[in-house]
């Protein structure tokens, strides 16, 4: 059968392997597998979520409450927008989906990043619109402001802060004056999936949504509860932006993409925020041993501003056997062959589960 012409060039997405996968392929007991894989939160969810999915599982022979107005309501007051400027998507991802349906085609191109959120790339690619890459891998604004300028019909840029799957993220303040030098009829998409990790590191990363919008009306602000909150088995994530660009995503959206379950479990979420500030605080805590295992065993690492680290290593080791070991001892790690990298990207875990990594990871480094 012939498809269209344009799924030739995708690469279908590879998500971290789940650990039903390990279970079969390898024998291995569910409770003895560790996932740093994909980024979730090793801590769980909020008690106020699993609470509130027990309470209204009830629900679920009715649609969801398609205008969603508690979940906006709610998101609204935290980032002082207007419940206007807000979309609900299941997952971020599918609004990154919804933007690029509304601003690229086969004329309009889409610029990014050369390794960044593999979704921008697919999607462009699933609607025939081509990507433009900067040459370097993390985001560097000079080239992305070149490529602007030298390429005609930009339709959107998407700037990841910080930066999936390498952990870098740039300052705020040059993320503002790069902004000023863009055309008002090309989006800007700033993809916040860990803003919060980063905001906690360094406020000089932090992006407000709203003073993001109101300063540049052709922007996108991504949000989701996959990560920090606990929710990716839930699907839902958001984007924020001018009603202007509202209008243009509302049509793009399917009917109730967003169901009963994750809306009331969203809200929860939201309600916990004492969950999510141990989370993070945990989450760099950890993070340092990470930095000190490296350091002491003389692999590189990029600094992250994320729940999740970048390990890069020399010729002498191969990620990917190192990825195939790991899992045949019941770690998941992301291995980056696929975008052409030799390292590999860990999300932090609990101590245990990090303890775990160092003690199965340490003796592949020295064959
Ligand atoms: C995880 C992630 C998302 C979206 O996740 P959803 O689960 O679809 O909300 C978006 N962008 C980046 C960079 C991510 O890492």
């Amino acid at each position: 059968m012939h498809f269209n012409k344009q799924l030739e060039s995708i690469k279908t997405y590879e998500g971290g392997k789940p650990i039903e996968l390990v279970v079969r392929e390898y024998g291995i007991k569910p409770e003895e597998i560790v996932k740093l894989a994909s980024n979730e939160n090793p801590y769980g969810v909020s008690n106020e979520v699993t609470k509130v999915i027990c309470n209204h599982a009830h629900e679920v022979y009715m649609y969801p409450d398609d205008s969603m107005q508690d979940i906006k309501e709610a998101l609204a007051n935290k980032y002082q927008v207007d419940t206007a400027n807000i979309i609900m998507g299941a997952g971020s991802d599918q609004v990154i989906s919804f933007a690029i349906n509304a601003k690229a085609n086969k004329y309009k191109k889409v610029l990014t990043a050369k390794t960044t959120f593999a979704m921008y790339n697919i999607y462009a690619k699933q609607i025939g619109a081509k990507v433009i890459t900067t040459p370097s891998r993390q985001h560097n604004l000079d080239e992305f402001y070149q490529l602007y300028k030298k390429e005609e019909n930009i339709g959107i840029i998407f700037l990841c802060l910080p930066n999936n799957p390498l952990g870098e993220c740039l300052d705020k303040e040059e993320v503002f004056d790069f902004l000023k030098k863009i055309d008002d009829n090309t989006m800007v998409v700033i993809d916040g999936a860990y803003q919060d990790f980063a905001a906690a590191k360094d406020p000089k990363k932090k992006i407000e949504p709203h003073e993001l919008i109101t300063t540049f009306p052709n922007t996108l602000y991504l949000g989701t509860f996959s990560k920090s909150y606990g929710l990716g088995g839930l699907r839902i994530g958001y984007g924020i932006a001018s009603e202007e660009i509202m209008d243009a995503l509302y049509k793009m959206r399917p009917p109730f993409n967003v169901t009963t379950l994750s809306l009331k479990a969203a809200l929860a979420a939201l309600s916990d925020q004492s969950f999510v500030n141990k989370t993070i605080e945990n989450n760099f805590s950890q993070m340092q041993k990470y930095e000190e295992f490296s350091k002491q065993n003389k692999i590189d690492f990029i600094d992250s501003y994320t729940n999740f680290i970048t390990l890069l290593f020399n010729k002498s080791i191969k990620s990917t056997e190192i990825a195939n070991l790991l899992l045949k001892k019941g770690i998941i790690i992301r291995d980056l062959q696929s975008y052409g990298i030799n390292g590999i990207r860990v999300t932090i875990g609990t101590p245990e589960q990090n303890q775990r990594f160092f003690e199965q990871f340490q003796p592949l480094l020295q064959r």
